[in-house]
């Protein structure tokens, strides 16, 4: 990969715009900023997570980091490329309700079966505990990832099979949100302009 434009092309551009909420000032400042961070266009791994451990100085966000890696690197190459980043970026930042549910089920749903089971959502509780650090004053039932776990289940699993489907997740984090916005705008990576 060489060095990249330092502009999006007009076809680039009528691109994004049908598949991001940006209009084409945000798409072109958001780029800028994206080749500030990685030069040759693909943010890898590593780099990701450095992004995360600037905006939790205190925590272990390399976990949570992987799996929302893991979400943006939609074609599985390992690199994040612009769009797909942007794209991740509109839905969290921008989309509606049902858009970011659904972006944070594939999260939970680590193994894209299509449900969630308490494993699952175990773990990426967890990760998210350990990114925040002690940031979080927790209450007495929600001091471990297990605990909170079991809260949600026992709000969410509605017809008591130990695992959430889509409609479970999404009826639920109507009502819950702290499972949304954990990651979604609060936590999401926040590139500094
Ligand atoms: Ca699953
Ligand atoms: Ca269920």
């Amino acid at each position: 990969m060489g060095k990249r434009a330092s502009k999006l092309s007009s076809s680039e551009i009528k691109d994004l715009i049908s598949c991001t909420y940006f209009n084409k000032k945000e798409l072109q400042h958001w780029y800028k900023d994206f080749l500030r961070e990685c030069p040759n266009g693909a943010l890898k791994q590593e780099e990701f997570e450095a992004i995360y451990q600037q905006f939790f100085p205190h925590g272990s966000p390399k976990k949570f980091a992987s799996y929302v890696f893991n979400i943006f690197d939609t074609n599985k190459d390992g690199h994040i490329s612009f769009k797909e980043f942007i794209c991740a970026l509109s839905i969290t930042s921008r989309g509606t309700l049902d858009e970011k549910l659904d972006w944070a089920f594939s999260l939970y749903d680590v193994d894209s079966d299509g449900f969630i089971t308490r494993t699952e959502m175990i773990e990426i509780i967890d990760a998210i505990y350990n990114m925040v650090g002690n940031l979080m004053d927790l209450p007495n039932d929600e001091n471990t990832p297990e605990k909170r776990a079991n809260k949600i289940f026992q709000q969410m699993d509605m017809n008591n099979d130990d695992m959430l489907s889509k409609d479970e997740f999404r009826e639920g984090s109507k009502s819950d949100p702290w499972i949304v916005r954990a990651l979604t705008i609060d936590t999401g990576p926040q590139m500094t302009s």
